[in-house]
């Protein structure tokens, strides 16, 4: 990440600000964390060494409910980034009108260096040095970039044997055996393609046939290939951390996924395609483009080179504020992350109802009410677009820090 993040996510705030008769003093209590915890731990290595690992957990505001946000292991966190990601997290909930707050959580390591048992440790250590603020009605962690379903399991059994009896809904994002919900892994993909096709309607674009370009072949750009794909559109390029691919003619998205997804890197093996580095391949011929993999991608400097009518975010933040003036006066439509990729804490949030009540859905009702909050949240940020004759970022911060300060405002500012 860039080191101003955390400045990007306040001159948004700001932004909203501007239009909310917002007092000046609640403009500082959403402008700031309610709490950041930063630990030092070790963890005796395979070798027999002791190395010290820094992480963090962040929570931006609780007003409206539990605070909740992924763990990252990235060697580039730190303290900023993860504030303005829980800072982002809180608007997302607030939009998608989920009784939750945001938070954050990161270590900064490069989790590849670490044999399987390491990580274990480290994962258990850390969730040890964190648990005071951790809970199920209190802080509730989920899956970022570098953790996936077997580190929340560990979290999950961590904190469970501290409190002497299985806690499920600390954590979302579990393997199902464990409390997971159907449908988690598909939930953030799935999410930016209904955003793509809601938004494809408002801009009368046709997605069948449509030509796309995924950035990131993780788990939302993988996922949303494919199913913007079963949506009839053509999937063009596809990227990951080490470069991309690109047939303007389409690419077999099945076979991509079933080779390269969930393995760091990979996609230039594929044959039938021109390679293209991670900068190009925002260039390219194409009518919707995915950001799915990190943040800052799209900036002043290539804005204007982007072809796509629709650019829907999949990554958390991936357009800086100059990109996002670019493209709102070149008439590029852009679903921002805190809509398009709400998709994954929206059924991070069913995992902890069905923990809560040990009642488990199936995955068609997971996705029917997935996709119901999906377009009411991008109906409502689109009617606040035009009401306010602004762009659909701004409209989802409007709605969201709304949200938000109305509710500090009405429990008031204890005691
Ligand atoms: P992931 O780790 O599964 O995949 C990330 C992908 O991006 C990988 O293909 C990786 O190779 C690629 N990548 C890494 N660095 C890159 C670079 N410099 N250029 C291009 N590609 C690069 O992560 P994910 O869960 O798919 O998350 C992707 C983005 O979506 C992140 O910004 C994350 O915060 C955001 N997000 C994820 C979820 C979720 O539920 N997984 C929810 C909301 C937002």
């Amino acid at each position: 990440m860039t080191t101003n993040v955390l400045q990007m996510a306040r001159d948004q705030l700001a932004i909203a600000v501007k239009y909310l008769d917002i007092d000046p003093g609640l403009h500082q209590v959403l402008n700031f964390p309610k709490r950041q915890i930063t630990v030092h731990f070790p963890v005796v290595l395979d070798d027999g060494s002791i190395r010290v690992f820094e992480g963090y957990r962040v929570q931006h505001n609780s007003s409206r409910g539990p605070t909740k946000g992924g763990i990252r292991y990235h060697p580039d966190v730190d303290l900023d980034d993860t504030t303005a990601l829980a800072m982002w997290m809180t608007w997302k909930c607030a939009v998608a009108n989920i009784p939750y707050g945001g938070a954050k959580g990161s270590v900064k390591v490069d989790p590849k260096e670490l044999s399987i048992r390491e990580l274990e440790k480290m994962t258990r250590r850390f969730v040890t040095e964190i648990n005071i603020i951790l809970g199920e009605r209190t802080d509730i962690p989920a899956p970022d970039i570098g953790t996936n379903g077997q580190v929340m399991a560990w979290i999950m059994d961590t904190f469970s044997m501290q409190q002497g009896y299985t806690v499920p809904g600390v954590v979302t994002g579990k393997p199902i055996e464990l409390g997971g919900s159907e449908g988690r892994i598909e939930a953030t993909g799935r999410g930016v393609v209904v955003s793509a096709e809601e938004a494809a309607k408002v801009i009368n674009l046709n997605l069948a046939g449509a030509r796309i370009v995924v950035q990131g072949f993780g788990n939302v750009g993988s996922i949303a290939a494919r199913l913007i794909e079963e949506a009839g559109a053509t999937v063009v390029a596809v990227s990951d951390a080490l470069g991309g691919v690109y047939n303007p003619k389409g690419l077999p998205v099945s076979e991509l996924c079933r080779r390269y997804s969930g393995r760091d890197g990979g996609v230039q093996e594929h044959k039938d395609a021109e390679r293209v580095t991670n900068k190009e391949i925002l260039e390219l011929p194409c009518d919707v483009l995915i950001p799915a993999a990190i943040s800052a991608q799209i900036t002043g400097e290539n804005a204007g080179k982007v072809k796509a009518k629709l650019v829907v975010e999949g990554a958390n933040g991936p357009c800086t504020i100059e990109a996002d003036h670019i493209l709102s006066d070149r008439g590029v439509f852009v679903v921002p992350d805190i809509v398009a990729n709400a998709g994954g804490v929206v059924v991070s949030y069913f995992e902890w109802v069905q923990d809560l009540q040990n009642f488990f859905w199936d995955e068609n009702e997971v996705n029917r009410r997935l996709e119901r909050i999906m377009k009411n949240s991008f109906a409502t940020v689109e009617s606040t677009m035009r009401a306010h004759k602004t762009d659909m970022r701004t409209a989802a911060y409007i709605i969201g820090v709304k949200r938000v300060a109305d509710a500090t405002k009405t429990r008031g500012i204890f005691p």
